[in-house]
Order: C-alpha cells, then structure tokens, then sequence
C-alpha cells in the first residue's frame, strides 16, 4: 500500500474527535479539494482535513507532528506558489472557518482563518466599515494578512497587518493561545508579516474603518505613453493626500463590457484610482494626472469599496497558470521606465502584466522593525505577472516574468513582498526581511523550534 493510502487510513483511524471532513486520493471530491486558485501548481496532498473548529486544528498539527508528516495550512488557497498545500502530507484546510463578526461600536471584526476578503467587504460595507485588504476579493484573509497585506487602503489605512489587533493561534505543539499586544506579544509581532512561520490563525481580529464609498477605477493611456506617464506619476503619487491613492500599471484592456469595444486587448499603462472623499476631491485629486499624454480610458466613478475590491476578479479567476516575481522599488529611474515599457509590449498573453503599488502615507508610520514587514521606508511595491488559461502557455509565461524580473531587478530596493513570490529560496526570503530575520528566526525557535510550519516563505528556527 502506498505512503499516500497509508498516512489517509491512520488519519481516518486516529483523528476520531476530529468534527471536519477528511479526504483523501481515493475520494470523489479529492481533486476538487486540492485545487489551487494557481492551476500551475498540481500538488497531491495524502490528506486535506477540513476544520471545522480550532480544536481540529490542533488535532491535526499534533497528528502531523507525531507521523513526522509535511504539513501545509490552507487559508484562501491563493499563494503564488501553491504554499497552501503540500505533496504527500497533510493539509489542515481552514476554509471552513470562516464567520465573521463585526461590532460598529467598538470598529473591530472577527474573521475565521479561512475567510476570503469578499466576505469580510460583504460583512462591514453594511456597517460603513472596511479593513485594507487586497485588490481580488477571492484571497484569503490568512496568507495575505499573515504576509501583510497590500491594497488600495494602504496610503491612508496602513497595511493589513497594521490593522490587526490580535489572534487566536495554533502552536506547533497543537497548543491554542491569544496574540496581542498584550498576551504573547512576540508571537503577535511574528504574525504581522511572518507568515504562518509560528503557527496557525483560526481567527484574526482586526480594526476596521469607516469607508464605504470611494471613487475608484482605472485610467489607461496608450502603452507608446509610458515615459511621460509613469515620469510624471513618479513624482506625483507622493504628493497626494492620504485618503487618495493610484497604483501603476501596465496591462492589455480586459475584453469586457465595461471597456470600449475598439479598446479590447490594446496594450496600455495606467492607473487604477481609489479615493476616499467627495466627488470634487476625487477629481482635484486626479487632475493634474489626466492632463498628461493622452488618456485612452477614463472609467473612474464612485462605487463601494467592494466593487472596488472585486474589478478584477473576473480576469483574474481560479484556474489559470500564475506565475510572478516581485521587488521593492525605491526610485524609477528613466532607464527603469523604458525596460519595464519594453517587457509589458511584449507580454505573451492578454491577462499579463505589472503593478506597481504605492507604499508610503500610514504604511510609513510603522517603523521599520516594529513589525517583520522590513520595507517601510520604500515607496514601491512591484509586481510582475505572467497569466493564462492555457497549461501549454506555462513556460513561456515563466520565462517572460523571469526574464522581466532579471531585467530590472537591478533598480530594486533588494526584497520583495513575500506574498508575491514563487518559491525562491532562502536567500530571497532573508532578503525579504532584511534586519528583522534574526528576530523572526529567534520567535521561529521559540514557537516551532522543529520548523513543522515549514511549506511557506520559511524562516528557519535560530539555532
Ligand atoms: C489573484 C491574486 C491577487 C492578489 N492580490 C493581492 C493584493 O492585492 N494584496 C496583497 O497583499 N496580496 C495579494 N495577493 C497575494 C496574496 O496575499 C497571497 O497569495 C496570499 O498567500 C494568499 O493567501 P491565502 O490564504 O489565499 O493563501 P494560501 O495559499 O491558503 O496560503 C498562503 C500561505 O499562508 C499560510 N496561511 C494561510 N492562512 C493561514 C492561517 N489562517 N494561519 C496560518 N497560516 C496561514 C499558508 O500556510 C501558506 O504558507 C494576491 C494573490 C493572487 C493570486
């Protein structure tokens, strides 16, 4: 019988208080459950147990650790890198834990670890409430808080991880404690940005804050227009208020609806807005960008923050090859500009292509080593990815990324966001965190001192 079948039976036979599903190879839902939002990543888990309580999770960490069995953690399935799952260990699947509360008096919101950010925009819109996430509403609330967090909130609301009160977490011994600024405040500091390096979160508690509507959307001018544009943009996005933000990007025009026809598939750049104020603020805001070149495209209108939030979901779905690289960036020089313009008219496929995120206003309010996060003082956060339905695309989409990335690495600051890479080895995770791997390692040797929580950006424990 094989290792596969073997480690299924004894989690069937030993996991007996366990009150989630488990499923194994010889099950009807098993590829249904291993399926990773990246379809390039095809991992073969000998077991997926889906928590339904913090109590499983425990179950299975302990039952992972005593048959010395890989075990990987599954928030919203997301990563890049697939590091959501694992080739013949065990997955605790937290997806089934996923309420989530909010309470208007006190802004604070209880989210399960396997929450998508969809549902928590779907839980405190009503409320007038939101807390920074991602851009894609199907992420999962896990891997992107654990890693960070950025998105449109982030000039003005700080980054996810900024917004976290605490945590109800999983040790590696199968132990449940609290994280906070209070109690086991080590831990709390490793969550914010180390990853799952320490331990499982079945619930995240975070401060939410009162945006509802925002004026949002892109501006897209044609590619050709990218010195001028992205030269002026440069200089521009610093000087913004915080409750405005634009991040830069490169892209073909989706074909859907919402576009000009006689626009679809065009290579542009431009400018997805998002505005927290009136209208008048918005288009103050915005004015002296869009008297720059020429604008192809000015789709910007006043939305909640979810449809925000969830604009690229359909391009960007479940299924597709994923592959992407990431720096942080501290200046654009002109030569920067010219090779990145370069690359993205080149893209191999339509849903390819670069973004470049603000970091500074209340991200910079964090110092440097308050948190993991370890680039508070850049101002950029690139990220360039390679996508397609098509599984016969996959190394071509591979090598324009890497080849991209090589190109222009050169500019970057040394790291990158941690939740925008492949698996890369350790000498980009250190990168990564810069100073504050010493202190990651130390917290890693203090909760998970036989490094179980290991499918992940890894910090390996101090010795
Ligand atoms: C389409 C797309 C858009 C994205 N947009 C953004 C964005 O706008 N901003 C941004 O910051 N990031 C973004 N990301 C990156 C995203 O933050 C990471 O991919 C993140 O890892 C996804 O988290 P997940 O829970 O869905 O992933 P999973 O694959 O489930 O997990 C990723 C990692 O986190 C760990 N993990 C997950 N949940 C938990 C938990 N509850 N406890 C302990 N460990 C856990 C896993 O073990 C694994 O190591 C995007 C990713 C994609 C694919």
């Amino acid at each position: 019988m094989s290792t596969m079948a073997t480690s299924a039976q004894a989690a069937r036979r030993e996991l007996s208080g366990f009150a989630g599903e488990l499923i194994g190879p010889s099950d009807g839902n098993y590829d249904e459950a291993r399926a990773l939002f990246n379809a390039m990543i095809d991992k073969r888990p000998a077991v997926i147990a889906r928590c339904a309580r913090p109590e499983d999770v425990s179950l299975v960490i302990e039952f992972a650790s005593t048959h010395d069995l890989p075990l990987a953690i599954r928030g919203g399935g997301h990563n890049g890198a697939g590091l959501g799952s694992v080739d013949d260990g065990i997955v605790a699947d937290l997806s089934p834990l996923r309420a989530i509360s909010v309470d208007p008096e006190s802004r604070t919101v209880r989210v399960g670890g396997g929450a998508t950010w969809g549902e928590v925009d779907a839980a405190t819109n009503p409320h007038g409430l939101a807390v920074p996430c991602g851009i894609i509403s199907t992420t999962g609330v896990g891997g992107l808080t654990l890693g960070g967090g950025i998105g449109h909130l982030t000039r003005g609301c700080g980054l996810t991880i900024d917004n976290l009160l605490g945590a109800d977490v999983v040790l590696a011994d199968g132990e449940r404690v609290r994280a906070s600024a209070e109690e086991n405040p080590e831990l709390f500091w490793a969550l914010r940005g180390g990853g799952g390096n320490c331990g499982a979160v079945t619930e995240f508690t975070f401060s939410a804050h009162p945006v509802s509507d925002i004026v949002g959307g892109p501006t897209f001018w044609p590619i050709e227009q990218t010195d001028e544009v992205l030269a002026a943009y440069r200089e521009f996005l610093p000087t913004l208020e915080r409750n405005a933000s634009g991040f830069f990007c490169w892209h073909r025009v989706p074909p859907a609806e919402m576009f000009p026809e006689e626009f679809h598939l065009r290579l542009v750049c431009g400018i997805v807005w998002c505005i927290v104020g009136s209208d008048e603020e918005a288009e103050r805001a915005m004015a002296p960008m869009l008297s720059v070149g020429d604008p192809l495209i000015h789709g910007v209108g006043r939305m909640p923050l979810p449809a925000l939030n969830s604009a690229f979901d359909g391009v960007y779905s479940p299924g597709d090859q994923w592959y992407w690289r990431a720096d942080f960036v501290e200046e654009i020089p002109d030569e920067a500009i010219a090779r990145n313009a370069d690359w993205n008219e080149r893209m191999p496929t339509w849903k390819c292509g670069s973004h470049v995120y603000p970091i500074d206003g209340a991200a910079h309010d964090v110092g440097g080593d308050e948190t993991p996060w370890a680039y508070r003082d850049t101002r950029w956060a690139q990220v360039i990815v390679g996508v397609d339905p098509d599984p016969e695309k996959a190394s071509e989409l591979r090598d324009w990324t890497v080849g991209y990335w090589d190109d222009l690495h050169e500019f970057s600051a040394g790291g990158a966001y941690v939740n925008m890479m492949m698996d890369e080895g350790q000498e980009r995770v250190q990168a990564s965190y810069r100073g504050n791997y010493g202190r990651l390692a130390r917290a890693k040797s203090t909760f998970d001192p036989e490094n179980l929580f290991s499918v992940n950006q890894n910090i390996k424990p101090a010795a």
